[in-house]
């Protein structure tokens, strides 16, 4: 199989650079294109990046020496993943799916439009259904959810399917790369910071989306509650989240533990970055920890690492029904893996 072509639009920043790392070898993509802003154009991906490389291990030899462009149509690639800053992200991303572009979006600009996906392959890829009213040409356009969202809604959807959800409350302990270069200039040491700005507004809206339905053309929320707060801690990669959520119906502890283990939607799809199984659920007290869960995760490729969302302290709640802890890692399974996981599946149903 000929590899399908792609380019990385916002390369040089975190969720940038873990798409290097990531697309690497991967089996169905080649990394034809790098792109980023007019600073870094022109330039060799080494030297725009410079020394902002913050991820771990080496930048990898393809990207090395591949000059850097602007984020304009013109670039030779069959679909783009865009990793840029929001600020400028939304237009860019238009232009390019006007020309001709599939886009697979981590930028929060197009997730909310009532005709983008806004998908979790493992929970809704009906809603890509949702492509056909959009008006942009002969590309079009599919976003990921934010990366604390992204480790909500996994263990949320089963337990939804098996018990109906009525209310979640929902506390983050974010990391600092979730904050992408500014979460470097953070006053950060021996502290915590409990805001972070538009995050509580994204956890609250975006799983009523993706749990909710694609029907006769329009989007229809789930029905339940959420309250989020939000705070960035100092730790390098890993959201860590305390859920409490109210059930539709009575269960028992063993039955909701059961129904967390047993989700599985993608097995037997073959796609490299699914995790088998995508939660884990740990029996210990004191797990996950970011420092040691945050790269779980196991599938048909060394891709599914750190796609899984660790789950554990699954326990009673003496005010709604449950209550437990939660881990993703926020630059792949809520960031560039998702992409790549979306287009993984988009390439497998003959949409690219
Ligand atoms: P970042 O480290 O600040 O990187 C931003 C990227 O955007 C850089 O490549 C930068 O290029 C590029 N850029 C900035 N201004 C531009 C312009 N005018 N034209 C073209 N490119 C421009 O940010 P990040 O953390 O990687 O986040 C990227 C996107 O993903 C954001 O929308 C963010 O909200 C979203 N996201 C991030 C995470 C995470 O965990 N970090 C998770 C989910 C979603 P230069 O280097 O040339 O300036």
């Amino acid at each position: 199989m000929r590899k399908v072509k792609v380019g990385v639009l916002g390369a040089t920043g975190m969720v940038g650079q873990r798409f290097m790392q990531l697309l690497a070898g991967h089996p169905w993509f080649e990394v034809t294109e790098l792109a980023a802003s007019e600073r870094s154009a022109g330039k060799p991906y080494e030297e725009a990046v410079g020394d902002r490389w913050k991820i771990g291990g080496e930048i990898p030899d393809f990207a090395r020496g591949k000059i850097v462009k602007e984020c304009k149509p013109g670039l030779d690639c069959d679909l783009v993943f865009s990793a840029l800053d929001s600020s400028v992200a939304g237009l860019i991303e238009e232009e390019l799916a006007m020309a001709g572009y599939p886009v697979c979006s981590n930028s929060r600009n197009h997730r909310m439009d009532p005709d983008v996906p806004l998908l979790v392959p493992e929970i809704n890829h009906d809603h890509l259904e949702a492509i056909k009213g959009q008006k942009l040409g002969d590309g079009f356009i599919v976003t990921n959810p934010n990366c604390s969202t992204i480790g909500l809604v996994i263990p949320l959807k089963p337990l939804l399917d098996s018990f109906g959800l009525k209310r979640v409350f929902v506390t983050t302990m974010q990391a600092l790369s979730g904050a992408g270069f500014k979460g470097f200039d953070l006053d950060i040491q021996d502290n915590v910071l409990p805001y972070i700005g538009g995050e509580e507004e994204k956890m609250e809206m975006e799983p009523l989306k993706i749990l909710g339905r694609f029907e006769k053309g329009r989007f229809l929320d789930a029905g339940l509650g959420i309250s989020a707060q939000c705070n960035r801690v100092n730790v390098q990669n890993g959201h860590l989240e305390t859920v409490n959520v109210e059930l539709g119906s009575k269960a028992g502890l063993d039955d909701v533990i059961s129904s967390l283990k047993g989700f599985n939607p993608l097995e037997g799809f073959g796609l490299p970055s699914a995790p088998n199984p995508p939660i884990i659920v740990k029996e210990e007290d004191d797990r996950p920890q970011p420092k040691y869960d945050r790269d779980a995760g196991e599938g048909i490729s060394e891709l599914a690492r750190g796609m899984a969302v660790t789950v554990g302290r699954v326990r009673e709640c003496r005010i709604l029904d449950y209550k437990f802890v939660l881990l993703s890692h926020n630059t792949i399974r809520g960031a560039a893996g998702a992409s790549i996981l979306n287009a993984e599946l988009m390439l497998k149903k003959g949409m690219i």
